[in-house]
This record gives structure tokens, C-alpha cells and sequence, in this order.
């Protein structure tokens, strides 16, 4: 079982820390992201210990999700693979030392430089549909190798909660369409003339995907390898099985865990678990949502119409999901006070905003919260997937900085949240996995003269 109750106290110890240590100066740094190195280390560790050893697997985390490189670099030391969609991901997840036989390349719209650049590096590499087929089909006649190729199916298994994040609808843009009239025996041909395409990739949505929708995606990918796999015995060696366990934003509890994708697979498609397949999965959101936070000053507070609100250093640069979502997207946020406590503060109904220049750029709406006053500070959790690693350049705010944190001396154990003494402070250390944005990086990225 994860430690929800230890990461809550290593938060709460590293808010007070960067505190203490000068981190989150409201002058210098009002604005900072924070990763839990130790949880990375839990939830790698967990995501292995889901699938049964007799299963070949190679869990390939979704750069997207979080494409720091030295977070990329931390999941390539606990055992994972990376999935990458763009020339800039895959130079990512290089730099952060993945081997090319623990790399994935999906796309809906790969160019053909990026399509010889995988063959030729033996990156595994998934078709989205029947022209790229061809594409790939030429590159393969002229001679590139096709080590993993695969063709990505659209089971239209029907949508989740949010249809932005839903990739197997009856017209999603992604795959090629099983139930389509006449798609299904296409593919078949497609798969009995060309012995190279030996993987079947789905991957039903992200966020909102009920399990056992998911699981039925699957099931899908695994009974159309298995009708290739009738006429030529062997053929599909793998099921790329891609990501999508949500993730609760409402507490810290990792539910649906891993173990939980993994029954609910058991139960759609046991052929999965047979030792017939190999499996590559893509997870990417319930890997590192929950090991990262984002923590702002409040530089002031008001009141307008009645309403009290909080300005922050955390808006839509850092949360832009939540910010122009917010219904799809929602986040928990905790105050703090000024020295980095958990807030005593009596509650009251506030807004928390950010710094855009936008009236919708809040947070929170409404929402009832200790009283939040000038200096305290205010915590983002779960948004160490697709939050501050993918910030939005909107009034060319910078970058914030990321440390990555660890707590010495038996994490989670200690004096319970926050209460935190000034030894306590010194028990947590900080590294930068990326540096503040400086004013001139935002005047460099911002055209030529
Ligand atoms: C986004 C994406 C993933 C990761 O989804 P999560 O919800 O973050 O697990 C995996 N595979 C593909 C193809 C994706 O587009």
C-alpha cells in the first residue's frame, strides 16, 4: 500500500523547509514548483510491483506528463521506459539517458524526418493510420529497419467524464477505427502482408476513463492481435496497452492504484497475462500527479463585492488547465502561513487567483479556506503531472523554479504535519531540477530584432 499519510507529512515538512531556507522569498522566488524524489521512488516502485513478474513489461512513462529531464532521468533509474510524441520530448528523454529500446514514439502526426529518425535508432514506434502505414511502409522497402513497429487501434469503446482527455470515441482523431465499416478486415490484410508489424498500441484516454472502459480498450487491442495471431502464429509479439489511470485530486489517497488497472485488466483481457504478449504501458499522469506541488506567496488580499480574494504568484502559467477548466479540472488548495505552517486561520469563503491578466485566472473560486493574508503561503498540490512542467507563456511570466526535495532522518514519521521546529527545517534538502526562467531567457524567447 502507498504511504499517503508519510508524503502528506514530507509536503508539509518541505513547505515549512523552503520557508525556512529561503525558497519561497517574497521578494525573490514568490512562486516555486517542489518534487517529492522520494515518492517518485514509491510510485515507480509500486507500478513494478502491479504487474506480474511472468509478464515481459516495459512500463514506458508519458513524457508529456512531466518532461523535466532530470525527473525523466530519476524514472529511467527506477526501471521505466519513456513515451514520447514530438521531436522535443524524444530529445528530452535522451538527454535523460533512455536507451532507444526503452523509448516508444507515438504521434497522431509524426513528419516523415521524425519517422526515419526512429526507425533508423530502433525506437519502437506506433502508426496512427493507414497513410502513415504507407509512409512507413516506403521507409521499410528503401531499407530502414522496423524493429517495433506497431498501428495504433481506436477500440471506440465510448468516452469518460472529460471528451477533451477521451481518445477512443466513435470520431476521436486518434488510431485507426476498428468498428468502422470494413477497417477491421483492412487492418487484418494490412498485418498478414507485412510481417514487421508485430504491436498493437491503444490507449483509451486520459483522466475521466472509467477502469473498466479502459480495460475494454484493451481487451479490443489483445482480441484483434489475437485474430492476426490465428493466421500467422506469432506475429503480434506485444500489446501496448497506453496510459490513463486517473488520478483522485480531492485527497492525497492514490486511488485507483496500479494493482487496481492491473485486476481490472485481468478481468477484460487475460490473455494480457498469459506470458503470450509482451506489454509496454504508458502511464504518465498517476506516476507523478501526486509527487509535486506548487507553492505561491499571497502577495495581497482584498475584498470586492463581498467576496475576499487572495493574489497569488499561481495562476494559469503554472495551471492552465484548472484555470481555463475549471470544472474538468479541479485542485485542492491549502494554506499556509507566512512561515510555512499549516494555516490555524479561521475560515472563510475566498477566491485565490493568479498573477495573469484575466479575470478568470483563479484557482480557487469560492472556496472555504483558513483566511489567507499577505506572505502566507498557499500549496497546489497533485500537480506534479502536466501543472508547472508545462507552463503557458501567457503575459510572459517566467518560468518558476523546481526543487526536488528529500527528507532525512525516517520521513513521515515524525512530530505529524507541520509542526515543524527549525531542526526540522535543516532536515530537508533541496536541488534544482530547473532554474528559475530569468527576465532575459523571457526576452530571448520572445523573437529577434
Ligand atoms: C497522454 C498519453 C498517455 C498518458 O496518459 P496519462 O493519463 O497521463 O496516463 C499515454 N499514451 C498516450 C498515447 C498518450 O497520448
Amino acid at each position: 500500500m502507498p504511504d499517503h499519510h508519510a508524503r502528506r507529512v514530507r509536503r508539509d515538512q518541505a513547505v515549512h523547509a523552503a520557508v525556512v531556507q529561503g525558497l519561497l522569498d517574497p521578494e525573490e522566488t514568490p512562486v516555486a514548483a517542489f518534487v517529492d524524489l522520494a515518492g517518485i521512488a514509491d510510485s515507480a516502485r509500486e507500478l513494478l510491483a502491479a504487474w506480474p513478474d511472468r509478464v515481459d513489461v516495459l512500463h514506458a512513462f508519458a513524457a508529456k506528463a512531466n518532461p523535466l529531464v532530470p525527473v525523466l532521468a530519476l524514472l529511467r533509474g527506477h526501471g521505466l521506459g519513456c513515451e514520447v510524441s514530438s521531436p522535443g520530448e524524444l530529445a528530452q528523454a535522451r538527454a535523460a539517458g533512455f536507451p532507444a529500446e526503452r523509448l516508444v514514439l507515438d504521434s497522431p502526426a509524426k513528419s516523415r524526418r521524425e519517422l526515419v529518425d526512429a526507425l533508423s535508432g530502433g525506437i519502437a514506434l506506433n502508426i496512427d493510420n493507414f497513410e502513415e502505414l504507407e509512409r512507413v511502409e516506403r521507409l521499410v522497402a528503401a531499407g530502414l529497419p522496423a524493429r517495433r513497429v506497431g498501428v495504433r487501434i481506436n477500440p471506440q469503446v465510448g468516452i469518460g467524464s472529460i471528451e477533451a482527455m477521451s481518445t477512443a470515441g466513435p470520431t476521436t482523431k486518434f488510431g485507426i477505427a476498428l468498428a468502422d465499416p470494413g477497417n477491421r478486415e483492412r487492418l487484418l490484410r494490412v498485418y498478414a502482408a507485412r510481417p514487421w508489424l508485430r504491436w498493437v498500441h491503444v490507449h483509451v484516454g486520459s483522466q475521466g476513463i472509467p477502469l473498466e472502459l479502459n480495460a475494454e480498450g484493451v481487451a479490443e487491442a489483445v482480441a484483434f492481435a489475437r485474430e492476426v495471431n490465428a493466421v500467422r502464429p506469432g506475429q503480434v509479439e506485444g500489446i501496448d496497452v497506453g496510459g490513463g489511470l486517473p488520478v483522485d485530486f480531492t485527497r492525497d489517497e492514490d486511488t485507483p492504484t496500479f494493482a487496481d488497472h492491473v485486476a481490472a485488466l485481468r478481468e477484460a483481457a487475460p490473455e494480457l497475462f498469459s506470458g503470450a504478449f509482451k506489454v509496454v504501458t504508458e502511464y504518465g499522469r498517476s506516476v507523478m500527479a501526486k509527487n509535486g506541488f506548487i507553492a505561491s506567496r499571497v502577495e495581497y488580499t482584498k475584498y470586492t463585492g463581498g467576496r475576499a480574494i487572495a493574489l497569488t504568484h499561481a495562476g494559469a502559467q503554472v495551471a492552465a488547465r484548472t484555470v481555463f477548466a475549471p470544472d474538468a479540472w479541479p485542485l485542492r488548495v491549502l494554506a499556509y502561513d507566512r512561515h510555512g505552517l499549516p494555516s490555524t486561520a479561521e475560515l472563510e469563503v475566498q477566491d485565490v487567483a493568479g498573477p495573469c491578466c484575466f479575470a478568470g485566472d483563479l484557482t480557487a473560486r469560492e472556496r472555504k479556506l483558513p483566511k489567507l493574508e499577505t506572505e502566507d503561503v498557499v500549496v497546489v498540490p497533485d500537480t506534479g503531472a502536466y501543472y508547472f512542467s508545462s507552463p503557458f507563456q501567457y503575459n510572459s511570466l517566467p518560468m518558476p523554479p523546481v526543487f526536488g526535495f528529500e527528507v532525512s532522518g525516517g520521513s513521515g514519521s515524525g512530530t505529524g504535519s507541520g509542526s515543524g521546529s527549525g531542526s526540522e527545517a535543516d532536515s530537508v534538502t533541496f536541488r534544482v531540477l530547473r532554474a528559475a526562467e530569468s527576465l532575459d531567457e523571457v526576452v530571448a524567447r520572445s523573437g529577434t530584432l
